[in-house]
């Protein structure tokens, strides 16, 4: 225990939304906080910026409300007032030369409605035709975790994976689904396809109730609605606004600039209770905190590297070094609403869409953020009227040389591509290029048995626990599960255990 403080001492390294979750979780708690981030911003992939005078997301823009995680953290730090709900999720397929309705009766892009598949015009009509088959085929065996390509595409045919299956992941994961585990990616679904014959009727047993939609309008209701509402929800002034509302209500010291380079069992006086030292900063300028537990809410490489310098956590090193990460970046495109054909955006009717990448196209998924999100439609450009938001998602795991281009080209390619598939005519009058690398964790085939490999080995170190988009989810309520588990985990160690 800290001699300076009472108080067992737990450090946080990490500043995204997992570390400030697990922070605030542990606000009400006998111990005393701190958050360590690299950095010098907090947030991790939660951060917000102006585009032509509007805050828009750069990372993460929309949280899923279906679990209560992420609407329960907003409205504990008092920003429930600010929540915005979407104007349509209504989201499209550009494929086949055309924007072409995701069909709504869908798991993951897996169709539950094989008529509605069909009249999307997503697939071919050979494709829908084969899709059907999964009616009548026999059971397809597996064994243990397979990619979700392989399952997928032994019940429907390989066009349903390409063109409805692969954006869909690849919009989550920016991965592959030639590699992405079926048991991680789709727990639910890969349970329920244990109890059906058909892949589609287990998809339509995870769906609520068809919604009734006015006749001649099947195909355009929503995709992303539940009876009551959507299911996301985002913050006015936009979800990278969260990180710093929690850090404050978490009550934690939290530094930003603290890059945490080491983690080892600290040196430890005769009958004093074991506990770690972080060694923080440059080689030049190294700083040692000693702490009774510590929470790892950092991507897989640097919780690999902090421990590296733990005895015995071996197993948990080499689990990480199996977990890969898909790099993007984010080009943010304004236009004044004029540019485009029509009454503008809203006129087609999608909030977006995504683009497989058997079509070739960089853009793997682009947001008409002024149609999702009503609130910034407000916008205006001096000169040339309301504004659209356009946001382009570029870089799906291996293209790495895409993303090697400079911001100009990326945001040239973006703009001409996005002018294909809407019409959009004349240049952008600003645009912004966001680079994440390392954004996203790939959950491929065995990422199940890697993540309980790392949670055994971190169980057997006292005071340890990680948490973050590493583990079960990558989406921002499942990040905020983790953190609530991880503090848990270390309280119960400091004898507190009352969350
Ligand atoms: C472009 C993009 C869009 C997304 N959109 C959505 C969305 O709309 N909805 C949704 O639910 N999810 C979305 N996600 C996923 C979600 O945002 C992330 O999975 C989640 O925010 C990850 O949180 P985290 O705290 O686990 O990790 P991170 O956000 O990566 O935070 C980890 C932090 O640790 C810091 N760090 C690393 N090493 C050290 C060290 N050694 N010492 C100190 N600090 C260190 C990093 O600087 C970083 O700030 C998106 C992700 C990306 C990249």
């Amino acid at each position: 225990m800290n001699p300076s403080t009472a108080r067992p001492h737990v450090v946080i390294v990490g500043g995204g939304i997992a570390g400030l979750a697990a922070a605030f979780f542990l606000r009400d708690e006998p111990v005393r906080v701190t958050v360590l981030e690299g950095s010098p911003r907090l947030g991790g992939k939660l951060s917000v910026s102006e585009v032509a005078g509007v805050a828009v997301d750069e990372g993460a823009e929309a949280l899923l409300v279906t679990r209560p995680e992420g609407t329960g953290l907003i409205t504990q730090v008092g920003l429930a007032g600010d929540r915005v709900e979407p104007g349509t999720t209504s989201s499209a397929i550009w494929t086949l030369g055309a924007l072409r309705p995701l069909p709504r009766r869908q798991f993951m892009g897996v169709p539950s409605d094989l008529a509605e598949l069909a009249r999307s015009g997503v697939v071919s009509g050979d494709g829908a035709a084969r899709a059907s088959q999964d009616l009548e085929l026999p059971p397809t065996a597996r064994d243990g975790d397979v990619p979700v390509a392989d399952f997928v595409g032994a019940r429907f045919g390989a066009e349903v994976v390409d063109r409805l299956v692969d954006p869909l992941l690849g919009g989550v994961y920016a991965g592959r689904s030639s590699d992405l585990s079926f048991d991680a990616t789709m727990p639910a679904l890969a349970a329920a396809s244990r109890r059906y014959r058909s892949l589609a009727e287990a998809a339509g047993s995870l769906l609520p109730p068809p919604v009734p939609v006015p006749a001649g309008d099947q195909d355009r209701a929503p995709a992303g609605t539940r009876s009551g509402g959507s299911v996301f929800t985002t913050l006015a002034g936009g979800l990278g606004l969260l990180p710093t509302f929690l850090a404050k209500a978490s009550g934690a010291e939290v530094r930003t600039t603290a890059m945490a380079r080491a983690l080892s069992p600290a040196p430890t006086g005769p009958g004093a209770r074991r506990g770690w030292r972080l060694t923080v900063g440059s080689a030049a300028a190294e700083e040692h905190i000693d702490a009774d537990a510590v929470i790892i809410a950092v991507p897989a490489r640097p919780a690999s590297r902090l421990l590296a310098g733990v005895p015995g956590a071996s197993v948990a090193v080499t689990a990480f070094g199996e977990i890969s990460y898909a790099s993007m970046a984010i080009v943010t495109l304004a236009y004044p609403r004029s540019a485009f054909p029509g009454a503008g955006l809203a006129a087609l009717g999608w909030s977006g869409y995504l683009v497989p990448a058997v079509d070739g196209r960089a853009v793997k998924a682009v947001t008409f953020s002024t149609v999702k999100w009503p609130h910034l439609a407000d916008a205006t450009v001096s000169g040339a009227g309301p504004l659209e938001i356009v946001r382009c998602s570029v870089g799906r795991i291996g293209e790495e040389a895409l993303l090697q281009r400079a911001d100009e080209d990326l945001a040239a390619v973006a703009a001409a591509e996005l002018e294909a598939a809407t019409g959009v005519r004349g240049a952008p009058v600003a645009h912004r290029v966001t680079r994440w690398g390392g954004a996203l964790p790939q959950y491929t085939v065995g990422h199940l048995d890697r993540v309980a490999r790392i949670r055994a080995a971190v169980a057997g170190q006292p005071g340890l626990a990680v948490c973050g988009a590493a583990y079960d989810g990558v989406g921002i309520p499942a990040c905020i599960a983790t953190a609530r588990a991880a503090a848990s985990q270390v309280m119960d160690f400091l004898g507190g255990g009352r969350q």
